[in-house]
């Protein structure tokens, strides 16, 4: 099958045909890995700045690849978003997530990451619903996580089902904030709790003024609409300092803590209570 096609190809690029058939071979293995129990969720740690308490975890997806090792959801997400098979990885993710929450102290939430073709068919709803009752999670302690993407393409049916679980209790964040089109409408249009303010505009305030100029903005903007803001990608110290003094409310990044497992999630907790304590 290798040579399928060659000759009508007037330009033959060796280094595209080469991505292609990794991503065929990884679209195969895909297909299997949840039937294989190759996923893993890795929580990451976030931090009130006000309180500087541990106030939930976001999900991130691992796929442990019996010979590439662990792939990155920046390659398989997209991936799986084409062919179709985000709605059973995300309803995996969902149903996962709560179920681990459900083990932590109870004022601890978890935030998972929803892909906007998961908002299509519409029954997103109930699948959240069913993933709160079967983990017995309170609604109140899941956060879902939302690009602009998703706001771009499927505005009712995202709205509705917005809608519907803000009403069970479940929280709502606009991720990535930044990075798209048309944000300040959106969170005019959508009821979202929460702004998670896009990595580059940290990083980019190490050096520039206008990003700074940003984080300043997207602060005062979350707290005259009455929304937390999370600063994302926090890496350093200085950094933290400076979304703190910027007026941002939270902060998620590698200065604060790194994706774990979830066994290792009770001693991240006691060693950050034991660190604030001293
Ligand atoms: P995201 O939702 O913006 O998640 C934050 C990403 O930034 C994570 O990458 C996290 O490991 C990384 N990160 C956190 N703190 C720092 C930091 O201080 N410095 C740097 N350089 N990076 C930091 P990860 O886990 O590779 O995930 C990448 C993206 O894949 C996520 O971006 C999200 O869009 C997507 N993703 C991950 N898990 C899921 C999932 O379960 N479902 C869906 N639909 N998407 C997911
Ligand atoms: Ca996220
Ligand atoms: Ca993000
Ligand atoms: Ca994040």
């Amino acid at each position: 099958a290798k040579n399928d096609g060659r000759g009508r190809y007037a330009l033959f690029d060796p280094e595209l045909h080469e991505k292609m058939q990794r991503r065929r071979a990884l679209e195969i293995d895909l297909r299997r890995a949840l039937a294989f129990r190759q996923f893993v969720l890795v929580y990451q740690p976030q931090v009130d700045l006000v309180r500087n308490r541990v106030t939930g975890f976001e999900a991130l997806i691992r796929w442990h690849h019996p010979e590439r090792g662990v792939v990155s959801p920046l390659e398989f997400i997209p991936l799986a978003e084409e062919i179709g098979l985000i709605t059973q990885i995300g309803e995996w993710v969902l149903r996962t997530a709560c179920k681990d929450a459900a083990g932590w102290p109870d004022d601890l939430s978890v935030s998972v990451n929803v892909s906007p073709v998961q908002f299509r068919g519409g029954n997103l709803g109930d699948i959240v619903v069913s993933a709160l009752g079967g983990a017995g999670l309170p609604a109140h302690r899941l956060e879902l996580e939302i690009t602009e993407s998703a706001l771009l393409n499927y505005t009712d049916e995202v709205l509705a089902t917005l809608k519907s679980v803000k009403a069970l209790g479940v929280q709502v964040s606009m991720d990535d904030f930044g990075t798209g089109y048309s944000s300040l409408s959106y969170l005019q249009k959508f009821p979202f709790d929460k702004i998670k303010i896009d990595q580059s505009f940290i990083r980019g305030a190490d050096s520039r003024l206008e990003c700074q100029a940003v984080l300043r903005a997207v602060a005062g903007l979350g707290m005259s609409l009455g929304m937390k803001t999370i600063a994302e990608g926090v890496e350093t110290e200085e950094q933290l300092e400076r979304v703190r003094a910027e007026g941002c409310t939270s902060v998620q990044g590698y200065f604060t803590g790194r994706p774990i497992a979830e066994i290792d999630i009770d001693a991240f907790l006691s060693s950050w209570n034991r660190q604030k304590e001293a």
